[in-house]
């Protein structure tokens, strides 16, 4: 596969760009491969690239039932941070900051992660202490924090709401300077052309439909373009998940499926360097600005079960009153598009990487609306935890078992309710 660089662009702007390969086959399926993915999305992608780059596999086939990047990946508001607070959380999400700074050299595929830090606001002195604590656990863990007060936010972004009634009073905010964001249908597309390089196959349009079993392990699966066999099956679907596994036999797990929404302004002169996020009683919000210059943001969960890629107008005015309690200057500008993506909400709010009761059969869920940032870690583990058939260190806490052992990983200390995390 040609590789990209400036000199191919510079070479095929002379040349008509008549010399581009396609960026992945659209091969048929196999009748059998060693192992299969269900769900390609962003981990899935990642899941198989990694199997192939890290541990030689090749006889791996993907198979997403519509098109690559149609699910979350390609839905979400792209923030990426490891601004976590609780031990195993921590480390991952770090892991995966580290992944994503050599995303693009790794995949020679430019995924647009900007480094350009997140600010997440405080209102109250009690919400400052909640700060300060999860800024120190970042910097014990060696992870860079800063803890800014009023003056400090306001040096880097002057046109906050910092007046003195205002609904949200901004007392300062924890900043994380190697967070930010990426282009997120890129980073579906440029792990995809790595799998691909590597010998995987990307099967779209081909939705799983059920599952073969013999003897308590998993054996293949049926989809809409026939039966495929396979020594090992990794799930992951993210909204999908409780659907899917049930046709494996798995018909209970500690997930809800609820809907998030995301939008997107006209685009605008620079506005904001920085992502910006606060969570305040009866507000949740966060906000960037993309490279064409939309407002890109997005609120709270719509609050009811459900399987459909749309939200509801409720949490549309909800999300407009927390962005004008917060930058008044977004008070005129248009919104161009939104949509909903389905969450896999965790019962206590953290995902799970794990085998499962069923041999062969590996599951990858419950990555609520965080689970974009953990991509390039997600597909790593899960890899790993794939070809070895045993956890690492980094995904042995996230197994599916925590739930009967009691060994909850509760970052927002909310309990068992989905949809609060
Ligand atoms: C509006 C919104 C904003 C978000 N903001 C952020 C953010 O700022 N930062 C962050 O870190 N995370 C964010 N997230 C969460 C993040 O997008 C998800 O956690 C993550 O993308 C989920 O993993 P994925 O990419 O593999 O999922 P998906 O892209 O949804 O992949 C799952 C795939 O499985 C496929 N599938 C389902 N059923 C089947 C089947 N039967 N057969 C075959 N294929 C099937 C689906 O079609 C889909 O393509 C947000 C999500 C949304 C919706």
């Amino acid at each position: 596969m040609k590789r990209y660089s400036g000199w191919a662009v510079f070479r095929e702007g002379l040349r008509g760009q008549t010399g581009w390969s396609r960026a992945w086959r659209d091969p048929e399926p196999k009748s059998e491969y060693d192992i299969v993915i269900v769900g390609g999305g962003g981990h899935g992608l990642a899941t198989a690239y990694y199997l192939a780059k890290n541990h030689g596999l090749k006889n791996i086939a993907v198979v997403e039932k519509g098109w690559l990047g149609g699910g979350n990946v390609g839905r979400n508001t792209t923030i990426v941070r490891s601004n976590y607070a609780l031990p195993h959380s921590t480390e991952f999400y770090e892991h995966s900051v580290k992944l994503w700074e050599n995303l693009a050299h790794d995949l020679n595929y430019n995924v647009m992660f900007s480094q350009r830090g997140q600010l997440g606001l405080f209102h109250t002195p009690a919400a400052r202490d909640a700060q300060a604590k999860r800024a120190n656990t970042m910097v014990m863990n060696g992870i860079e924090a800063e803890l800014l007060d009023t003056e400090g936010v306001k040096n880097l972004i002057p046109h906050l709401d910092y007046s003195e009634n205002a609904r949200f009073p901004i007392l300062g905010a924890v900043l994380q300077r190697r967070a930010g964001t990426a282009r997120h249908d890129a980073v579906a597309w440029g792990f995809a052309r790595g799998a691909d390089e590597r010998g995987v196959d990307i099967l779209q349009n081909c939705e799983v439909q059920g599952f073969l079993r013999e003897e308590g392990r998993v054996t293949g699966v049926e989809t809409s373009r026939g039966v495929i066999r396979a020594k090992k099956v990794g799930v992951a679907v993210a909204g999908s998940t409780g659907h899917v596994m049930a046709m494996a036999g798995i018909e209970r797990l500690p997930i809800e499926t609820h809907k998030l929404q995301a939008f997107v302004s006209e685009p605008l002169k620079p506005l904001l360097d920085y992502v910006v996020s606060y969570g305040a009683p009866g507000a949740h919000f966060y906000i960037s600005q993309s490279d064409k210059g939309g407002m890109v943001f997005g609120g709270d969960l719509d609050f009811y079960n459900s399987y459909a890629q749309r939200g509801n107008l409720p949490i549309v005015q909800d999300v407009a009153e927390s962005a004008m309690a917060i930058m008044p200057c977004l008070g005129r500008v248009k919104l161009l598009r939104h949509w909903a993506g389905v969450m896999d909400m965790s019962m206590d709010g953290t995902h799970i990487m794990s085998k499962t009761p069923i041999d062969n059969l590996y599951l990858n869920a419950g990555w609520c609306y965080g689970g974009f940032k953990a991509t390039p870690a997600s597909g790593y583990h899960f890899a790993d935890l794939i070809a070895n058939d045993r956890p690492d260190a980094l995904t042995a806490p996230f197994s599916l078992d925590r739930f009967e052992k009691g060994y909850a990983i509760d970052e927002k200390g909310m309990g068992p309710t989905p949809k609060l995390h």
